[in-house]
Parts: C-alpha cells; sequence; structure tokens
C-alpha cells in the first residue's frame, strides 16, 4: 500500500447499515420455530421483536389485502387463521432480500425441484402452506412490522457520524452547562441533580408561561 492511499484511509469504524424485515412462522411450521429461530440466528439476522398470535380471520384478510380478488385469497385467509403464528422482525444488511432468499420460491413443491436448501422446501407442506413470510420490499416491511409491532421505531436509527453530529447539535451543548454547574456544586446526588437541572434548563421546554394573555376589553 502506497503512502498516499493509507493517509486516505478514515478511522472511522465502518458504518453498518441494518435493514429490518418482517419474518413469519406460518401456522404448519410451528412446531419447528425454535428450529427455524436458530437458522435465523445463525444467517446473521438479529431478533430483534417476536410475537406469537392466532389471527382473526379478518386479520388475515387486513394483513394480505394486497392478494384481495385472487383465486387462492379465502384458503389463504383460512390457512393464517388456522392457528398460531410467530411474527419476528429480523435484522441484518439487506435483510429483505436476502431473507427472501434463504425462504425460497412460494411454491413448496416446485421449492423442492428447484432450490432444495431453501428454508420453504424443508419446511413447507405444499404449494400454499410454505411454513414462512417475507417482506417484498422496503414499503411492504414497514407496513407489515407495524402490522405486528404497532409501537416499534421505524425511522432509521442515525449511526457513525450522522449521531455524532446529532449529539453535538441537540445534546452537548445543554448537557456541557449542567455538568459545568454540578461540578461547580457538587451536590451529594449528582445524577439526581443533573435530572433536575436539565429539566429545569431544557432549551425545547414549552415557554407558555412567558407568553402574554391579552385580556380582552369590556
Ligand atoms: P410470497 O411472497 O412468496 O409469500 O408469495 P405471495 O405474496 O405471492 O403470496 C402470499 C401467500 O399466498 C404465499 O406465501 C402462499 O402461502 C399463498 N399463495 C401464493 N400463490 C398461491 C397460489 O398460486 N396458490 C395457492 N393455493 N396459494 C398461493
Ligand atoms: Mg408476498
Amino acid at each position: 500500500m502506497t503512502g498516499e492511499n493509507a493517509d486516505n484511509i478514515s478511522m472511522d469504524p465502518p458504518h453498518i447499515y441494518v435493514e429490518r424485515t418482517l419474518a413469519i412462522i406460518k401456522p404448519d411450521a410451528i412446531h419447528k420455530s425454535e428450529e427455524i429461530e436458530d437458522i435465523i440466528l445463525r444467517s446473521g439476522f438479529a431478533i430483534l421483536q417476536k410475537r406469537r398470535v392466532h389471527l382473526t380471520p379478518e386479520q388475515a384478510s387486513d394483513f394480505y389485502s394486497e392478494h384481495y380478488g385472487k383465486l387462492f385469497f379465502a384458503s389463504l385467509v383460512a390457512y393464517m387463521s388456522s392457528g398460531p403464528i410467530i411474527a419476528l422482525v429480523i435484522a441484518r444488511d439487506q435483510a429483505i432480500s436476502y431473507w427472501k432468499e434463504l425462504i425460497g420460491p412460494t411454491n413448496t413443491n416446485k421449492a423442492r425441484q428447484t432450490h432444495p436448501d431453501c428454508l420453504r422446501a424443508i419446511y413447507g407442506t405444499d404449494d400454499q402452506r410454505n411454513a414462512l413470510h417475507g417482506s417484498e420490499s422496503f414499503m411492504s416491511s414497514e407496513r407489515e412490522i407495524r402490522f405486528f409491532f404497532p409501537d416499534s421505531i421505524i425511522e432509521p436509527v442515525p449511526v457513525g457520524q450522522a449521531s455524532k453530529d446529532y449529539l453535538s447539535r441537540k445534546v452537548n451543548p445543554t448537557l456541557l452547562k449542567g455538568l459545568t454547574e454540578l461540578c461547580k456544586q457538587k451536590p451529594l446526588d449528582p445524577v439526581i441533580w443533573l435530572a433536575d437541572w436539565l429539566l429545569e434548563n431544557n432549551p425545547n421546554k414549552p415557554r407558555v408561561g412567558a407568553m402574554k394573555v391579552q385580556e380582552p376589553d369590556n
């Protein structure tokens, strides 16, 4: 490596952009869920959230609303509401496409011929009961994650330089003042003292009290 190249190397850790997707262990594979979760982890995914639920037919139709009107829609809804399922938010780089690739083609019978190592070939039952679900795209992953985990934060979490910038813009100036004051005061319980100080000196605090209320003229 030449000196010129070495000078260009950034000392910052590489940015890791983690993507999330929704995986479902469908009713026909629920008895193998431990084994499947183990494969998910061994395939480099983190399991961020997990819920075991039994969908009503209405919920199953809602989840698969994009297929409304198709010939298999009614039996798909019956299948997906026939027993408990496990919904998982899983994450790694390129999670959406990687999980789709890992589970394989939709039709289990065809998958067994063309992709015998894929998870649907191993755990699926037939052309409909194919053991696993994966979101199709970023848009559908957002919708599907929110469907099962309405409280989850979907916005990308800032990492690396973006989080440093955020902290230095939004937090550090106030925190620095608070810590300086703390060192001067040296209270017995510094954490509680700092918490109170931050509440009192929060620059984003609503300033309703400072507003002048116009009294109506009589
Ligand atoms: P996926 O993204 O691979 O899950 O496939 P789709 O989004 O196209 O379909 C959703 C689910 O409907 C599939 O996972 C199957 O369970 C079921 N399905 C899809 N196509 C067919 C079909 O042609 N016949 C039947 N019986 N079921 C189907
Ligand atoms: Mg699909």
